[in-house]
C-alpha cells in the first residue's frame, strides 16, 4: 500500500449535517443568544491584526469599562471561556510560593484554589457549605493570618445561587496589601458591581451568561495595583498564552505604538462580544439590574406557589440570574430535569460540585430574562412535579 493512500475513511457522521436544536436554555449558562448577536457572528472574517479589528477591540474595551464601571486602561477580553480569565488572573499576579486566600462557598472557589495550587501558590481556603457567605470580619481575620498576595471571592456563585456582598472587602484588602479578585461570570449585568468604587483590583466575567454572547470570550480588567504586581514579577507566568505582557500589547493597552502578533483572537467571537456589550450599553446597567431583580422576584413567587422552597433563604442574597431551588422531598431531581428536557425542550440543571444533590437551578439571564419565560419555566416544573412519581424514600 502506498504511503499516500488514506487508510482511515471519512467518518459517516461527518457526511451528515450538523444538528443543533433550538432549545430554551433556562439553566445557568450558556443562555439563548438573541438574533442580533447571532447575526454579527456570521459576518465575514477579517484579519485579527487589521485596523478594523483593532477598532472593534478598542470598542470592546470601552464596553467592558462601562459594564465593569471602571476606568482601568488594562481592560481586555480573553480568547477563551471564563476559566481562561480565572487562570489569567491567578497566573499573572501570583508567583510560585506566594500565599493566596480563596473563599469557597460553591464550586468556583474550589476551582480557583486548584488553579492557584497548580501554579505553585501556597493556597489557604476559607470554606462554607454552598449557600453560605463570609462576613467582612471573617475575611479580614483570615487575610491578617495568611497574609495573601491575592484574595478571591465569587460575586455570583452560580452553583449555589448566591450573590455575595462585596462592599468593604476591597478596603480590607488594601489595608493588608493584598489584591482583591472577583468572579462575576454569572452576575455581570444581572446584579450591581462597581469595580472602581468597590476597590476591586481584578474583575472578570464570561460572554455566555447575562451578556448573551456565545461562549468563548471572557472580559477581564486589572487596576493599577494589580498591574504593578503583575509587571514587577521575578518569574514569568507559567502560561505563554495568558501572559499579560503579551495580551496587553495585543489589546493596545501597553502604550507601545504597534501591536505585535501573539495569538489569533476569535474574530467572530469578538464581533459577538462587541454586539452584546452594545446591547447592554443601549439598555443601560441600571435597567438590566432592575429587570433581573423583577423577573427573579416573579419567579420566586411562582416557585413558592408550587410549594417549592428556595435554597437561599435570605432574599437579598439571592443571585438574580440563577435561582436555586431545594430539591423537593421524595423527588429524584435527575428525573425532573430529564422530564422537563424531554417534554418541554427546556434546560434546567442540577447542582454543580458541592451543590450536586442539593439544588435545581433555573437561569433567566439577559435576553431570557422575561416574565413570559419565567411562566414557561414554572409551567414545565409544575408539569414535571405532577408527572414524575414520588419515589418511596
Ligand atoms: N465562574 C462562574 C461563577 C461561573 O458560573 C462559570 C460558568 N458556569 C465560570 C466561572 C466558568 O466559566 P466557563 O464555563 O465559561 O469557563
Amino acid at each position: 500500500r502506498s504511503m499516500s493512500s488514506v487508510t482511515i475513511p471519512p467518518p459517516a457522521c461527518m457526511l451528515r449535517p450538523l444538528e443543533a436544536p433550538l432549545r430554551y436554555l433556562f439553566g445557568p449558562g450558556p443562555s439563548n443568544v438573541p438574533p442580533r448577536i447571532l447575526a454579527v457572528g456570521a459576518k465575514p472574517i477579517i484579519g485579527h491584526m487589521h485596523q478594523e479589528m483593532f477598532e472593534i477591540m478598542n470598542d470592546i474595551k470601552r464596553g467592558i469599562q462601562y459594564a465593569f464601571q471602571t476606568e482601568n486602561n488594562m481592560t481586555i477580553s480573553m480568547s477563551g471561556s471564563g476559566h481562561t480569565a480565572m487562570e489569567c488572573a491567578v497566573f499573572n499576579v501570583v508567583e510560585p510560593g506566594e500565599s493566596v486566600l480563596v473563599a469557597i462557598n460553591g464550586i468556583w472557589g474550589e476551582r480557583v484554589a486548584e488553579i492557584a495550587e497548580r501554579m505553585g501558590a501556597n493556597v489557604h481556603r476559607m470554606v462554607k457549605t454552598p449557600g453560605g457567605y463570609f462576613s467582612n470580619k471573617e475575611i479580614e481575620q483570615a487575610i491578617a493570618k495568611h497574609k495573601p498576595v491575592l484574595f478571591f471571592l465569587t460575586h455570583g456563585e452560580s452553583s449555589a445561587g448566591l450573590c455575595h456582598p462585596v462592599n468593604g472587602i476591597g478596603d480590607i484588602c488594601r489595608k493588608h496589601n493584598c489584591l482583591f479578585l472577583v468572579d462575576t461570570v454569572a452576575s455581570l449585568g444581572a446584579a450591581p458591581i462597581f469595580m472602581d468604587k468597590q476597590n476591586i483590583d481584578i474583575l472578570y466575567t464570561g460572554s455566555q451568561k447575562a451578556l448573551n454572547a456565545p461562549p468563548g470570550t471572557a472580559p477581564i480588567s486589572f487596576n493599577d495595583r494589580a498591574c504593578h504586581k503583575m509587571f514587577n514579577r521575578k518569574t514569568k507566568p507559567v502560561s505563554y498564552l495568558l501572559d499579560m505582557t503579551h495580551l496587553s500589547n495585543y489589546w493596545g493597552c501597553d502604550g507601545k505604538p504597534a501591536r505585535a502578533y501573539h495569538h489569533t483572537g476569535p474574530v467572530s467571537g469578538f464581533f459577538a462580544l462587541r454586539e452584546s456589550l452594545s446591547i447592554l450599553a443601549e439598555k443601560g446597567l441600571e435597567e438590566s439590574w432592575k429587570k433581573h431583580k423583577e423577573v427573579a422576584g416573579y419567579l420566586y413567587r411562582g416557585l413558592e406557589d408550587l410549594g417549592l422552597k428556595l435554597f437561599i433563604p435570605e432574599r437579598e442574597l439571592r443571585l438574580p440570574s440563577v435561582t436555586t431551588i431545594a430539591i423537593p422531598d421524595g423527588y429524584d431531581w435527575r428525573e425532573l430535569l430529564a422530564y422537563i428536557m424531554k417534554h418541554h425542550n427546556m434546560e434546567m440543571t442540577g447542582g454543580l460540585g458541592p451543590s450536586i444533590g442539593m439544588v435545581m437551578r433555573i437561569g433567566l439571564m439577559g435576553y431570557n430574562c422575561e416574565k413570559t419565560n419565567a411562566d414557561m419555566a414554572l409551567n414545565a416544573l409544575a408539569d414535571a412535579l405532577k408527572n414524575c412519581k414520588k419515589s418511596k424514600a
